[in-house]
């Protein structure tokens, strides 16, 4: 089968690789229909240093069952499923907690030996607690809102759960990618009443309108800070989703949440330490967040999403088949596609 392998920094390329095998009784295969390009892979994609084997790359797909292992109970050849972006057996003291992404037995794709997400098919293990099942069929119009299950909707939700929003909460939402998207579209599924986006890519902030967006804020730094705070009386915001990672974010972050109010981020952190110095004391900031142990959520937003309520797909701007993927790659990097989706 063929699959995508990075050797470096902008170096992606797609290969025949062995195809996948059950291995443990615990296995399933299955055949990838959608996959995704991350804009956590985009860290690689400018960073990795090159070297002679290429790794397997991908954490987001949803595929059919094509075989099990004789411990896997609940799926069968067949079945659509979609696959969280860390698989875990769903049952051990981590897991029950609904932190997934601790598992005891899991671990991530693309790593140790384990397949990735941006192939033809992938050996899933722990895949009775991993994989959820999917009540449509392979050609139904919802297949990139399920998709948005695996990664970018649980993680926005994960933003905007841990930092506490609900009715009464207003929100400022640091971030117009998908993840930033995400978080605005489950703050606004939460109830939040006002939800500020700072983003200052238009055609980003324009679906973050339709997300649930009441107020975008595209100035940066101090300007974007004295934005937000004009627009909220001179206090900030209760709660503030950081969907970027970079230390500007959390900085603007820790700027215009409200005294007493909860910072989360989800953005990967690429600073070493995080500016949380005696003035974050005295307001009495609360940081939270982390990695979203996606499925833990899946169960409670695919109602949401096999409605129609919500349609966190709405993110994936460009499609290209497995061939395309390197071009996917340039497109994200270069921030001509928000988010790409891939048909192998
Ligand atoms: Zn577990």
């Amino acid at each position: 089968m063929r699959a995508t392998l990075i050797y470096g920094a902008g170096d992606v390329r797609i290969e025949t690789v062995p195809d996948p095998e059950l291995r443990e009784p615990t296995d399933a295969i299955v055949r990838v229909v959608r996959s995704c390009i991350c804009g956590s892979d985009l860290w690689p994609y400018g960073s990795r240093p090159a070297t002679g084997d290429g790794d397997r790359i991908g954490h987001e797909f949803l595929g059919v069952v094509e075989d099990v292992g004789r411990d896997v109970s609940g799926l069968a050849a067949g079945d659509l499923v979609v696959a969280p972006f860390v698989w875990a057996d769903n049952t051990c003291d981590f897991c029950r907690e609904g932190l997934q992404t601790s598992c005891r037995h899991g671990g991530m794709w693309a790593a140790g030996g384990i397949d990735g997400g941006q192939g033809e098919a992938v050996r899933v293990p722990q895949a009775q607690g991993t994989l959820v099942k999917l009540p449509v069929g392979e050609d139904s119009a919802l297949l990139p809102s399920l998709l948005a299950l695996s990664d970018v909707f649980p993680t926005g939700h994960h933003c905007a759960v841990t930092a506490g929003v609900g009715p009464r909460t207003s929100v400022t939402v640091i971030g117009d990618g998908a993840v930033g998207l995400s978080a605005v579209l489950a703050a606004q599924r939460l109830g939040a009443e006002r939800i500020i986006l700072m983003g200052r890519h238009k055609n980003r902030t324009d679906l973050g309108r339709e997300f649930g967006a009441t107020d975008v804020v595209a100035e940066r730094g101090e300007e974007g800070v004295e934005r937000v705070r004009e627009l909220t009386g001179g206090d900030g915001t209760h709660t503030v989703l950081e969907c970027v990672g970079l230390r500007p974010a959390i900085e603007t972050a820790f700027a215009v949440v409200r005294d007493g109010g909860t910072v989360s981020r989800v953005g990967a952190p690429q600073y070493p330490d995080v500016p949380a110095d005696f003035g974050v004391f005295f307001r009495n900031i609360t940081l939270t967040g982390g990695v979203a142990p996606a499925r833990a959520y899946i169960d409670e937003l695919l109602p949401d999403v096999l409605a129609g309520r919500v349609q966190p797909g709405k993110v994936f701007d460009r499609t290209v088949t497995l061939d395309q993927v390197p071009d996917g790659y340039r497109a994200m990097a270069d921030r001509s596609a928000l988010k790409v989706l891939i048909q192998p």
